[in-house]
């Protein structure tokens, strides 16, 4: 796809080299793998600094906390809003890591101030007019595929960003609408190899949303890995049954370091660099 003459700013042959985006000091698209972790949603100052603390024990370099959920009911919990960005940076200021949230409208931009990573859900990916305001700050953004987007489609959307001059994106695979009803969404592992194919762009994945179930999520990171995805984003609660969204998905602390040991086996043994495998 192309503007006018020149390749899309996202697209490998207008930058033949990936593009390393920082995340506070965690650097995607350098060929490591990083993993994002934590709730679905920010609930309460407690659970945001528990899950924090067992999340960079077990292995995430990144803690995830939503503060505005774009939920399919306007009867679902929405968020705790200015107060979950304000105890999520709690959570930052108390274990180190940088941290990414969903933002839902430029008019809380403000309050992203200090969230290190601006999330662009599934549901908002062609919300033009939010991308453009994204890509007037100088802050990355974790772009979400809309479950019933193309890659082109997403594609454009980084471009919505890019073309503003904000250059650091990172792309999200988090699976698609299609006629399976076994899972939640179905994960496109082909969308990874594509969008490395086609973009110097980092590309992730997000297994928890995928699949819906979280006796599902370790097969979908292993699968993520093998395919080339430079990082994951997992749900994880301490306590997935009283979760105020999305407990279903979610893996539990302990599991959570079992699977990011896995993981991060799988991850060097692809890179060969067995030294740190052993
Ligand atoms: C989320 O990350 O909590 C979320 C709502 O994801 P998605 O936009 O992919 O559904
Ligand atoms: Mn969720």
């Amino acid at each position: 796809m192309q503007n006018n003459q020149n390749p899309l700013k996202a697209s490998r042959q207008s930058h033949a080299n990936n593009t390393l985006v920082a995340v506070g000091d965690v650097v995607f698209g350098n060929g490591s793998l990083n993993i994002i972790a934590g709730p679905c949603a920010v609930e309460s100052e407690l659970q945001i600094l528990d899950i924090a603390e067992a999340v960079k024990s077990g292995g995430a370099s990144v803690l995830r906390g939503g503060a505005f959920k774009p939920r399919t009911s306007p009867y679902s919990f929405q968020g705790l809003r200015d107060l979950g960005i304000e105890l999520l940076l709690k959570a930052k200021a108390a274990t180190g890591m940088p941290v990414v949230s969903e933002i839902t409208s430029s008019e809380q931009l403000p309050l992203f101030e200090y969230v290190d990573l601006i999330q662009i859900g599934a549901r908002n990916m062609q919300n033009f007019e939010l991308l453009k305001a994204l890509g007037h700050i100088n802050k990355p953004v974790l772009l979400k595929r809309g479950f019933g987007n193309t890659i082109d489609e997403i594609l454009c959307s980084a471009e919505y960003i890019m073309s503003g001059g904000n250059k650091n994106v990172i792309l999200c695979e988090r699976g698609i609408r299609t006629f399976e009803t076994a899972v939640r969404y179905t994960l496109d592992i082909s969308a990874v190899a594509i969008l490395k194919e086609r973009s110097h762009l980092p590309v992730i994945v997000d297994p928890s949303h995928a699949a819906g179930d979280k006796r599902l999520v370790e097969a979908l990171c292993m699968a993520s890995v093998a395919a080339g995805a430079d990082g994951l984003i997992i749900e994880v609660h301490n306590d997935p049954a009283a979760a105020l969204s999305d407990g279903r998905q979610a893996v539990t602390p302990d599991e959570f370091s079992a699977l990011s040991n896995k993981i991060t086996a799988l991850s060097c043994f692809l890179t060969n660099d067995l030294k740190e495998y052993r």
